[in-house]
């Protein structure tokens, strides 16, 4: 990460961010969205909140299509019980000493769906937050590198050098209001990591 980011570049940043065109409305564009369907709401409450769910993996061919697939969004202020279900397993998954990680998406645990966990590092203690239909809608010019890996990918660990220093996010919460907002440095790759997940691009592919 980049540490000795002056104001003034912060600044430039921001009106570079800002100039950016973001879609409000239309949170992911093409996505279809649709209600939960039975065999999703099945693997969600197979077992109780406590419980992490299994980790889809590349080197496992049934796993890597689904890795691969574009996801849909869910539909804000609808299925909340059983969108909260998943989101508390996606956590007890993310921080399962079997497969601690620092974010996950949804379709990484077989759900594709536009839901994704990501670990506060810019927020005070650390907290994993959820995003419902999360998207990008500005990225600065300014890229960093980031040493990366993946719940999902076995032994590759690389340097990936595209990431951009900020961006801007937009997303629904469970009750279906959209939000915005600029994230910066270490947590802004994770944000890019777990949203490149919902349109099956894996981390190696930016190597
Ligand atoms: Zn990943």
């Amino acid at each position: 990460m980049k540490k000795s980011l002056t104001i003034l570049a912060s600044l430039l940043l921001l009106i570079a961010i800002i100039g950016c065109k973001s879609q409000l409305t239309n949170l992911s564009g093409n996505n279809i969205s649709g209600s939960l369907d039975k065999l999703e709401i099945e693997l969600i409450e197979s077992a109780d909140t406590s419980k992490p769910m299994r980790v889809l993996q590349t080197d496992n061919l049934q796993d890597s299509l689904v890795l691969r697939k574009q996801s849909r969004d869910i539909i804000p202020g609808k299925d909340i019980q059983t969108i909260e279900h998943l989101i508390a397993r996606m956590y007890s998954t993310v921080t399962d000493s079997a497969s601690m990680g620092v974010g996950i998406a949804a379709p990484q645990i077989g759900i594709s769906r536009n839901v994704i966990l990501v670990q506060r590092f810019d927020k005070e203690g650390e907290p994993f937050e959820s995003y419902l239909n999360p998207v990008i809608s500005g990225y600065s010019k300014m890229k960093q590198d980031c040493r990366e890996g993946c719940l999902s990918v076995p032994d590759i660990r690389g340097t990936t050098k595209n990431r951009s220093y900020a961006i801007m996010i937009e997303y629904n919460t469970l009750s279906g209001e959209i939000k915005r907002e600029l994230v910066e440095g270490y947590t802004a790759v994770i944000f890019q990591h777990e949203i490149d997940h919902l349109r099956g691009i894996l981390f190696y592919d930016h190597l």
